[in-house]
């Protein structure tokens, strides 16, 4: 095959007790999945369905890379989450019940958010893609497949700021259980093997700066160091 201009290179993330790779083909992201931290957002907590919004693949960042603070914000915000990475293609909507068998693995990642940009968006009703799906927006430990870890149980989510606990919660907390948000994705979306699904994160979320180390982890599961560095331009 020959191109006209170079084509982009994969996107992959490493995976627990293997050199092979994970290639990612898409990023889906779930909103207010944990009930305060949709509170501390101005929002009630409600069981309807799923607020989703994407990523692009390439906003990956894997361990042992630094996130350089990006451009046009004032307000980045952290957001730690479980990462679910699918192992199958689901050929369309996927009930609930067997939904688990889409999943090849799971990890610890943050949802990096540009909130002064999301709060002009929210105000203005305009779309969330300049908030969220900017460059390294998407750091994202080794995968854990679930012939190691099986499946997440009510296993606690953190996240350490420079030695600081900013965030924790128990996986239980969420409103919308992995099996419920793939059944709802796969309803929307031709999940792929590949795709990665960025399971909400809970209350404390707050500000970074240049030169924060992150620790973000989920107990006995994985754990993610990164640290904001300077501003890439
Ligand atoms: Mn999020």
């Amino acid at each position: 095959m020959e191109y006209v201009v170079p084509p982009a290179c994969q996107a992959t993330v490493p995976v627990e007790g293997t050199a092979a790779r994970f290639p990612v083909h898409r990023i889906y992201c779930v909103g207010r999945n944990f009930a305060e931290h949709a509170r501390e957002m101005g929002a009630e907590p409600s069981r309807g369905s799923p607020v989703f919004f994407t990523k692009p693949a390439d906003a990956v960042v894997t361990e042992g890379s630094d996130v350089p603070y990006p451009p046009a914000t004032r307000e980045l915000h952290h957001e730690v989450e479980l990462v679910v990475a699918l192992g199958r293609d689901a050929g369309g909507e996927v009930p609930v019940d067997r939904a688990l068998e889409l999943v090849f693995g799971y990890g610890v990642g943050l949802d990096l958010t540009r909130r002064d940009l999301q709060a002009g968006a929210k105000e203005r009703r305009l779309p969330w893609d300049t908030a969220k799906a900017f460059d390294a927006s998407a750091p994202v430990s080794a995968l854990v497949p679930t012939s190691a870890c099986g499946h997440p149980r009510g296993q606690r989510l953190w996240l350490e700021v420079n030695g600081s606990l900013r965030q924790q919660a128990p996986l239980s907390d969420m409103v919308f259980s992995v099996p419920e948000v793939l059944h709802a994705l796969s309803g929307l979306f031709l999940l792929r093997a590949g795709d990665l699904v960025f399971m909400g994160t809970p209350a404390g979320v707050a500000a970074l700066h240049p030169g924060d180390h992150l620790r973000a982890g989920i107990d006995g599961l994985a754990t993610l160091e990164t640290r904001i560095a300077a501003p890439a331009r």
